[in-house]
């Protein structure tokens, strides 16, 4: 009952129950009196205003701020996952997602201010792939209170349209002023045309947004592939993810003793590679390598509980992992909502 006579209302300032509630039934009987004085007309219905709350999310890392950035939304079918369908359809309905051909799905980058260095990392989709609801990153990153030109760096975690086809409009640079970095092995992969004329017809797509894309930057001397996993500035190193393509890397941001780990491709559909990592999804290039990653990612990243951004979980997709109760598999815990000063 203590709780309650002396409930903390605000930091610092503990007030008395039922001064509060003296208050509250005050304020209710003159806000009451004051709606009674002045009865308006009957109003209009109030039109619906169809707008979403901006599209990027804030919070710090030690010294760095780290901003999530919505590219947009959409679905998948969960028909691309490859595991048992009988299970996969039972954990996403358990996740209260009840169409299969409809799997809810987001994409964001992560723009890290270092404080000397603005540095993007993964751009969405550009318009350039997975149709109009997606594309708005360079939006949200505007709305955020930042302009592309004041980009330094963009860093990809590979060069999938979701990921890359933010960095080229009508054959031009979005980041004029942006070194685009990638590892070695991707550029190799997707900038190959020899590679690409031996591609299924559906994949084709994949190599043409990377291509497109690179030129402007290869012309103007800002496209540099990495090889070695040496830090890039100051607490942004890559960070080997092997498996969903060629050169898939992470990039753990590391500031004042906090880390975050931009994880790109570790999981597509959440609800069902986090309870069961073994499940794999079409978009893998080796989909045996991209499993075996993530089931070791998992286990160390709930041991560290390092914070994760993650390009396909909801957004913002910042978050941890810790083993499930079930005794099966991860759960993913999203970050709480912070308010920076
Ligand atoms: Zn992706």
């Amino acid at each position: 009952m203590k709780a309650f006579q002396e409930m903390k209302v605000w930091p610092g300032n503990t007030m008395k129950f039922s001064t509060i509630i003296a208050r509250a039934v005050l304020g209710l009987s003159l806000a009451c009196a004051g709606t009674f004085a002045a009865v308006a007309p009957a109003q209009a219905a109030a039109p619906m205003q169809h707008k979403q709350v901006p599209g990027f999310y804030r919070t710090m890392i030690g010294d760095y701020e780290v901003t999530a950035l919505y590219d947009g939304g959409g679905s998948i079918d969960s028909n691309l996952l490859h595991g048992d369908p009988a299970l996969i359809q039972s954990l996403l309905a358990r996740s209260f997602q009840d169409d299969p051909k409809h799997v809810s799905a987001t994409v964001q980058g992560f723009l890290v201010n270092t404080g000397s260095k603005l540095v993007l990392i993964d751009t969405g989709a550009g318009g350039h792939w997975g149709g109009p609801t997606l594309g708005k990153l360079v939006q949200n990153l505007k709305v955020s209170g930042y302009k592309p030109e004041q980009i330094d760096l963009v860093l990809l975690t590979h060069l999938h349209g979701d990921h890359a086809g933010g960095i080229y409009e009508n054959g031009k640079r979005v980041f004029p002023n942006a070194t685009v970095i990638m590892k070695k092995a991707d550029a190799d992969f997707w900038l190959s045309k020899e590679i690409m004329a031996q591609a299924p017809e559906d994949a084709k797509i994949f190599f043409k947004i990377a291509q497109d894309g690179a030129a402007p930057y290869l012309a103007a001397g800002q496209w540099k592939p990495f090889e070695g996993m040496d830090e890039i500035v100051p607490g942004v190193a890559p960070y080997a993810i092997p498996g969903h393509t060629p050169g898939h890397t992470g990039y753990m941001i590391s500031s004042k003793g906090q880390s975050l780990l931009v994880w790109g491709d570790v999981a597509h559909v959440g609800a069902v590679q986090m309870p069961h990592p073994e499940v794999g999804i079409v978009f893998d290039s080796d989909s045996a390598s991209a499993v075996k990653t993530r089931e070791a990612l998992l286990v160390k990243l709930a041991a560290d509980k390092t914070m994760i951004a993650a390009a396909h979980m909801p957004f913002p997709g910042l978050g941890r992992i810790r083993k499930a109760d079930t005794g099966v598999g991860y759960d993913w815990v999203p970050a709480t909502f912070v308010d920076l000063k």
